[in-house]
């Protein structure tokens, strides 16, 4: 079973001016060529994603604003209960008086995890309200998914360096944590030498165009691949390239097993 763990997917309606507006704030800042793979929509993204053979998407759903919580949390339960191949975590805004309320009621909805970005959300990762909120997830057995490490549209400084998830798995212990984008987006030289080994889960998305293949192998190998989750993050990233690539790194066949399904099945409950 293939199960990607970081995707996005926005309601039909705003999808496709969301995908405009992140384009054009990346190109504010980054030369790179930046480019949807979907139309934005669940059914694009679950139509890419077969294509590419995976079985399950997850799908990780941002609370920018607290007002926002409602509604993102209510078509996150839709796309649970309509059981189509894509699955979506929950999300909160940890600033919100009522972020730790908001966790309640994921857990008592079913939700297996939660999403949060620091950067998106403007909160340091190891901030008193994010270790709250992890602290209350972790009760539930809940996974949080937090994007590390720089983000391509925003400048520094930033809020998800490898010091603070450090700090953060130092005072959540038993939190199942995933750091996206290989443990800090254009920081594996600090991810190497601070994150690796830690018990922090490690995602795939996005790296495919920015890390060279003996590195992104090294970091695997040394971190272990029980730690290591097939994420694409799209629609920024086909997932097909990103499954082409982890083939590509000459890992251990079983541990490829592992990355592309076994660990997410695992903190999924499936
Ligand atoms: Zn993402």
């Amino acid at each position: 079973m293939i199960i990607d763990l970081h995707t996005h997917a926005f309601p039909e309606k705003i999808a496709a001016r969301t995908l405009e507006v992140l384009i054009a704030n990346t190109a504010r800042i980054s030369d790179y060529p930046m480019k949807n793979y979907t139309d934005g929509t669940a059914s694009g993204l679950l139509e890419v994603e077969r294509r590419a053979g995976v079985d399950l998407a997850v799908v990780l759903p941002i609370v920018t604003n607290p007002k926002q919580s409602e509604t993102i949390n209510r078509v996150a339960k839709e796309t649970n209960d309509a059981n189509c191949g894509l699955y979506s975590f929950g999300s909160l805004h940890p600033a919100d008086p009522d972020a730790l309320s908001w966790v309640d009621k994921l857990a008592a909805e079913g939700f297996k995890g939660i999403k949060l970005h620091p950067e998106f959300q403007n909160i340091y990762a190891d901030s008193d309200e994010m270790t709250a909120v992890c602290r209350r997830a972790a009760q539930y057995g809940m996974t949080v998914v937090l994007h590390a490490g720089r983000d391509i549209g925003y400048l520094p400084p930033v809020k998800t360096e490898p010091d603070m998830l450090l700090r953060l798995i130092d005072r959540v212990p038993d939190l199942k944590l995933v750091a996206a984008h290989l443990g800090g987006w254009m920081m594996w030289e600090e991810v190497a030498e601070k994150l690796v080994g830690t018990p922090i889960y490690f995602d795939t998305a996005f790296i495919a165009d920015f890390i060279d293949k003996a590195a992104a192998r090294d970091i695997i190998n040394a971190h272990g691949a029980d730690k290591v989750l097939f994420g694409s993050d799209a629609p920024w990233e086909d997932p097909a390239k990103t499954l082409k690539f982890l083939r590509s790194l000459s890992i251990d066949p079983e541990d490829l097993k592992k990355i592309c399904g076994k660990n997410a099945a695992g903190l999924l409950g499936i």
